[in-house]
């Protein structure tokens, strides 16, 4: 068992201990009190039978009188002594059932922050090893470089290069990581803004890399107000536009429409690229996650970190980011934002 795992167990455990010596104390403070109630009252009406019989003492001094009231004397205790064991009984029914309710509650209390913890250490694995090979790359090539005693100045220059693209990768990385820590922490500021104005500016930063695969770009927008933070949402909708350019053969087109659909803006990126398996699909808003054919022979760049970033922004703009996608045909995005 993983240690985080022990840790949860145990914890679960604890709480569970808890949640028992709690309903174990209602259950006692009530059973006594029951059992207060429930003498005292047995005890008046003994006493009413006793009064009775001395109102009548030549039935109270014949035999027969003594033979009841000693069975009355009998009875009660035997009356007290049940009561006494039912309680007991009770208690017991309860302390088993408490404690199996307990501890399923305890368990399912602590779910959800154990399945937090959990994605917080695979994201910090992952996050460790994408920062590890860019590092081991650089590494091994100047380590390389410098056993060469013959090194001349064109190989310097293309050791240096190479090394410039691992650190474009790093300093990419890193602010992907950056990005996601200030979404979680909710540290982004909100204004009203245009959500037409965003799309511009989202295209703007994205023409350069289309135009290097004469990828065309069609629009049809609609202005919006909506109330959000302008950097983060071009951010999440230059992510949409990167992918589409990037899973898109040269020469294609992307259709970028936007709609006013029940009180939100709804944004839409089409593109005729080489589009998502259905059981990819699930996973693709996960972070590092990158469908087979990212990582296939034909390579493209990327860590997996774009759409969980887009995925985030959203979200914590109250609005939703889904996606439907045939394989080889291509692949649609919507974003969609509650107007403000
Ligand atoms: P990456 O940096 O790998 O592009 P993303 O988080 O942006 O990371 O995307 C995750 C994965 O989703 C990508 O690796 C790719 O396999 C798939 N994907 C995203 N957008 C598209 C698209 N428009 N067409 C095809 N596949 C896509």
């Amino acid at each position: 068992m993983k240690i985080s795992s022990r840790v949860f167990h145990r914890t679960s455990l604890n709480l569970a201990g808890l949640y028992l010596a709690i309903i174990m104390c209602i259950s006692l403070v009530f059973s006594i009190a029951q059992y207060r109630l429930s003498t005292d009252e047995i005890d008046r009406a003994y006493r009413r039978q006793e009064n009775f019989s001395m109102h009548q003492p030549q039935f109270a001094d014949s035999p027969d009188g003594q033979q009841l009231i000693q069975q009355h004397e009998r009875d009660l205790i035997s009356v007290k002594h049940n009561l006494l064991i039912r309680l007991i009984g009770i208690n017991i029914v309860i302390l088993v059932g408490g404690g199996l309710l307990s501890y399923y509650l305890a368990r399912r209390s602590l779910q959800p922050i154990e399945a937090a913890h959990e994605a917080q250490s695979r994201f910090t694995a992952d996050a460790s090893h994408e920062l590890r090979t860019p590092l081991t790359v650089m590494q091994t090539e100047i380590e390389v470089a410098l056993m060469n005693p013959k090194l001349n100045l064109d190989e310097a220059k293309k050791l240096l290069l190479s090394n410039l693209e691992e650190l474009a990768k790093l300093t990419a990385l890193s602010e992907g990581l950056l990005h996601l820590a200030q979404i979680d922490h909710n540290s982004v500021e909100y204004k009203k803004l245009d959500a037409k104005a965003v799309v511009e500016d989202a295209i703007a930063r994205i023409k350069p890399m289309a135009a290097k695969k004469r990828i065309k770009f069609t629009k049809d927008l609609k202005s919006a107000s909506i109330a959000g933070n302008h950097v983060s949402l071009t951010e999440a909708v230059v992510t949409l536009l990167e992918n589409a350019v990037k899973y898109s053969p040269a020469g294609s087109t992307v259709q970028i429409t936007s709609n006013i659909r029940s009180k939100h803006y709804e944004l839409s990126v089409k593109d005729t690229g080489i589009g998502i398996k259905a059981t990819e699909q699930a996973h693709i808003f996960d972070r590092f996650y990158r469908a087979d054919h990212s990582r296939g022979k034909e390579a493209v760049n990327g860590y997996g970190l774009g759409l969980a970033i887009a995925k985030s922004i959203v979200d914590s703009h109250g609005g939703q980011l889904s996606v439907k996608s045939t394989p080889g045909k291509g692949s649609t995005f919507t974003v969609s934002l509650p107007i403000a």
